[in-house]
């Protein structure tokens, strides 16, 4: 899950990385207010930002600073209801507003293929960092990160000697970095990245923008995380089948799929969106794996979200029987077609194999369901499913 920068920037002053206060706003009027606060505190100028989960809000305008209430109250004007890269902005952050000597970056992030976390960090903040790794590599240290020690003094010190700080800046900025490691650890993350960290006039060093991506994997140890989600943004069907503590993800096609186990369903989307070439182009609708014991209800609730979904034009179940056998798979199907009555109004194409798929198949056959199509094979049922939803659509 990625945060918005306001949700970063609060983690960062819960886990002690310095930060401005900032005051999210959703109308003009509010933004106003929350400038009067504070600029009554002492600060000069604020910064009105849109809060949007991409990168470049700066350069499409969607950052500006305002030395009165009511500056900041035209400019959250101008920024509320912008499109930035496809993203609508719904809030702002008002921030009290730095006085920028220096911009620098920071991140670390997990990196998968070497099996640890990789510290990057630069004294050329500021810009897009895509943009600074393609032209001036050089300027980008990258620093391999043990995660059994993770970025202690030592680890701190070997960073930012790396990215070039001098001996002045450099100590000032490795407590930081400590800090934002502590977040990296304690929260779970997958990504901390500062772009710019900041030297201010007065020689402190503050994260002016934050990103963060928590891992979802770990979202048992952290209770509080699921305030963070935002929920105007979820996909409606996505939204009820977690609800309903399914695991399925949202695609762009015609053919609904469910299968049992992650590997199997992955693999039943590469067969269905081969198979759809020859089939006018049909695509799968979404990924769910409904896990191992495949019941009436659990088979009903799949059903259900992916009849919901107005693309999908038939449904492929692939499903092989192990500890659940093929059996109470296909006596599932048929009680969560009686449970969906009317609603079930699709064409569904059912591959059955495994553990007692024999009498799996005998139980579908037996109440030969109108909408119901039992295929003997993996290709072929990826082919009649797309077929049937190429001919629907
Ligand atoms: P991004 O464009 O989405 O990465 O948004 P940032 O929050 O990083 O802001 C973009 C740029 O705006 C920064 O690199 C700064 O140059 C500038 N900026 C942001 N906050 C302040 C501030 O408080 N004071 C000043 N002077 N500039 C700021
Ligand atoms: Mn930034």
């Amino acid at each position: 899950m990625d945060l918005f920068e306001y949700q970063a920037r609060d983690l960062f002053e819960a886990h002690g990385v310095p930060v401005l206060d900032g005051i999210v706003a959703t109308t003009p009027a509010q933004a106003r207010a929350a400038a009067e606060q504070l600029l009554a505190a002492g600060s000069a100028v604020v910064v009105v930002k849109a809060q949007v989960k991409t990168g470049g809000r700066g350069k499409a305008g969607g950052v500006k600073l305002a030395r009165s209430a009511d500056e900041a109250e035209q400019v959250a004007g101008q920024i509320l209801g912008m499109d930035i890269k496809g993203h609508t902005v719904h809030r702002v952050m008002v921030a009290a507003g730095a006085s920028i000597v220096s911009e620098y970056y920071f991140s670390v992030l997990l990196d998968r293929s070497e099996r640890r976390y990789l510290a990057m960090c630069s004294v050329e903040g500021g810009m897009e960092i895509e943009q600074l790794a393609v032209e001036r590599p050089e300027a980008l240290a990258r620093v391999p990160v043990d995660p059994r020690v993770g970025i202690d003094a030592a680890k701190a010190a070997e960073i930012v000697a790396a990215a070039g700080f001098d001996d002045e800046v450099g100590p000032l900025v490795a407590p930081v970095l400590e800090r934002l490691w502590e977040v990296y650890r304690d929260e779970d993350a997958t990504l901390v990245e500062v772009n710019p960290l900041v030297r201010t006039a007065d020689g402190a060093i503050v994260a002016l923008d934050g990103k963060v991506s928590l891992d979802a994997n770990a979202d048992f140890r952290h209770p509080a995380h699921a305030e963070l989600e935002d929920k105007d943004a979820a996909d409606p069907l996505e939204a009820k089948a977690k609800a309903k503590g399914l695991n399925y993800v949202k695609l762009d096609g015609e053919v609904g799929i469910i299968g049992n186990g992650a590997g199997l369903v992955m693999s039943t989307l590469d067969v269905v969106a081969y198979a759809g070439e020859a089939h006018g182009g049909v695509k799968p609708a979404n990924f769910l794996d409904i896990g191992g014991g495949a019941s009436a209800e659990v088979m009903a609730n799949g059903l259900d979200i992916i009849l919901g979904d107005p693309q999908v034009k038939a449904v492929f179940v692939n499903v092989f029987g192990g500890i659940t056998a093929c059996d109470a798979v296909a006596d599932g199907i048929v009680a969560a077609l009686a449970i969906l009555g009317d609603e079930a109004s699709k064409p569904l194409v059912v591959r059955l194999d495994g553990n007692n798929v024999e009498e799996g198949r005998r139980i579908l056959r037996e109440a030969a369901h109108p909408l119901v199509t039992l295929a003997e094979t993996m290709d072929g049922g990826a082919d009649k499913a797309a077929e049937l939803a190429h001919t629907a659509a």
